[in-house]
């Protein structure tokens, strides 16, 4: 192919960034995962290298903007530089070493991203939470972790001192802040100064990278345990294929930091060589985020369900986006109506994907695949992906089952260590072969996907089992319906029934509710099988989520049964 550009005078295609192939060869088992693996030395310090020779394409790795004017551009040959010297400042004045934990929460700011790869730098652990979290999360969380370090920002660092004298193990305090605070180091100050010589510290493909609290919608979270090569290789694919992403593409995901899906970003479009864009987003609305894909030349876009189903509310045609031509949503389900609506106004696919905080991605709608309405795509390589009963035997299609990942004879590269401190949990997390993942769906002839909810959300009425996922997705359809959420509710006759709690839109909050209960009901007869209808319809101003946005179906649940 080099003869054919030549003469075409064409330049040679770009070549396969190296991650990429390392990630093909594993998972096709032409080489076994190496022994050591550091993101920031063989990922990023790749990336600055080619980029000095001129072969990756001129845009940034890094770029940030408050929506105020104010902007941070970085090349990787720059973020190795300011994330040296971030390594500096953990090793020299905080005295981190590698193995020892720092929790990690800030607002959409550079610095979360220095001081992740300073982490891989220097074998720090990092444990990112959301700015949201009080007191009594803060607690619970670095007690649990045994930090010996937190890095934060001035509108929780009051919550950390109220609480840091019941952190045994909290040894230091990092602000970042234009400002002093007594008990604590000023980051950026400190960065200043810091030399940016550092020799990055040789990690093991196993040893921890990252720990992450689940969203806790189902109960407390969970304490998951990353490896550099579970999240440092294991979000190459994902990256590649459901995101589309190389070298020459602006990815923007919205996410806050404290999440899951801020540190998916980061793994996957690093090592696809692509520019992380960053937006303060101070406040998260729709208009924010459909100005900014008109200012700036964004190729690819992640959004929360939720927030997509906000945007759809605006008139997307008034908005020309500068470059955009890959969207993805994932964390909850998505209605195909929000799907059709982004669709039909921006000419834009939307691909859903699925995974969880354990995992990377475990299925999606990847680039140029075709997309089945409703569903989240098929199995994610190198996962296999099965339906299975209670004792973890594989379901044929269309049977309704646990969605699990195969982790035996052979545990996937890219999954999670171990639940930390709770080895009960992670031993209930598999049954024979499996990983089980706590949430229902079925598989079709075809390998498609189709999401019903999780283990505990799904509603057996009178011996029918009704996924609310698919009864929201109904609901959605009507135009009454702003957002829903449907759970089961005590019935003396039929054991639960389905109930739907609706937020409406502005047009209908003054419709008379009865009449518009009937036409809810007969509308989901219509779409969907009719003894799914929810017999039981309540309007409310808005529904109970978590600060992630994910619906807390199991508030709902709660109320409903007087628990
Ligand atoms: P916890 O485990 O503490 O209850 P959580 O499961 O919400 O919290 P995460 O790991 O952040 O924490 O989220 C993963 C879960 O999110 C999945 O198990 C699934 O229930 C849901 N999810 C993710 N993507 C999708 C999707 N595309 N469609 C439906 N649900 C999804
Ligand atoms: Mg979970």
């Amino acid at each position: 192919s080099w003869g054919i550009c030549r003469v075409h005078g064409q330049p040679p295609p770009p070549p396969v960034p190296e991650a990429v192939a390392t990630w093909e060869a594993i998972s096709l088992g032409r080489q076994p995962v190496p022994e050591y693996f550091n993101f920031a030395h063989d990922v990023l310090d790749t990336w600055s290298r080619l980029e000095k020779v001129g072969h990756r394409p001129p845009n940034p790795a890094f770029w940030w903007v408050n929506g105020s004017g104010a902007e941070v551009k970085w090349t990787f040959e720059e973020l190795g530089t300011q994330s040296r010297k971030a390594a500096n400042v953990l090793e020299g004045v905080c005295g981190l070493k590698p193995g020892d934990r720092m929790m990690l929460v800030l607002p959409r700011l550079p610095d979360w991203w220095l001081i992740s790869v300073a982490c891989m730098r220097t074998g720090v652990v990092m444990i990112p939470g959301i700015s949201q979290l009080t007191a009594k999360d803060l607690k619970y969380r670095l007690q649990a972790a045994r930090a010996k370090s937190i890095i934060t920002s001035d509108a929780l660092a009051p919550q950390v001192d109220a609480i840091s004298a019941d952190c045994p193990s909290l040894q230091t305090k990092l602000l970042v802040s234009d400002t002093s605070r007594p008990g604590w180091i000023n980051f950026r100050e400190r960065l200043r100064e810091a030399s940016a010589e550092h020799n990055c510290v040789r990690t093991k493909s196993g040893d921890s990278v990252a720990m992450y609290f689940t969203s806790g919608t189902t109960g407390a979270p969970k304490m998951v345990e990353h490896s550099q090569c579970s999240y440092g290789l294991g979000f190459v694919a994902s990256g590649r294929r459901w995101i589309a992403l190389t070298e020459s593409d602006i990815f923007w995901n919205t996410t806050d930091t404290g999440w899951v899906k801020a540190a998916w970003t980061l793994f996957s479009a690093w090592s696809n060589g692509a520019c992380i864009f960053v937006h303060e987003l101070s406040k998260v609305d729709a208009k924010t985020i459909l100005n900014t894909l008109c200012r700036f030349p964004i190729t690819t876009l992640c959004c929360v369900p939720t927030l997509f189903r906000l945007i759809v509310q605006e008139d997307l045609t008034r908005y020309k986006f500068q470059s955009l031509k890959h969207c993805v949503t994932g964390g909850e389900a998505l209605n195909p109506d929000v799907r059709d609506k982004w669709k039909s106004q921006t000419g834009l696919e939307l691909h859903e994907g699925y995974g969880q905080s354990e995992t990377v991605l475990i299925c999606g709608n990847s680039r140029g695949s075709t997309i089945k309405s409703g569903s989240m795509g098929k199995a994610s390589p190198p996962y296999d992906v099965q339906i299975v009963d209670e004792e973890g035997n594989v379901l044929p299609p269309g049977k309704e089952g646990n969605i699990a990942v195969r982790v035996k004879p052979t545990r996937p590269f890219c999954f999670f260590n171990c639940y930390l401190e709770n080895p009960e949990k992670t031993a209930s997390s598999e049954k024979g072969d499996f990983y089980i993942t706590g949430d229902r769906a079925y598989m079709d002839e075809d390998g498609y996907l189709w999401f019903l909810g999780r283990n505990d959300d799904v509603i057996n009425s009178s011996s029918y089992r009704i996924g609310p996922v698919e009864v929201e997705s109904a609901l959605a359809e009507h135009p009454a319906v702003l957002e829903c959420a449907v759970v089961s509710s005590p019935d003396p006759i039929r054991g639960e029934v389905v109930k739907a709690f609706i937020v409406l839109s502005p047009a209908y909050t003054s419709h008379d509710p009865e009449a518009l209960t009937r036409e809810l009901q007969e509308h989901v007869k219509k779409v969907t099988a009719p003894y799914k209808y929810p017999r039981k319809v309540a309007f409310i101003s808005e529904l109970p989520k978590t600060v992630s946005g994910k619906i807390l179906r199991r508030e709902l649940r709660n109320q409903e049964w007087g628990r």
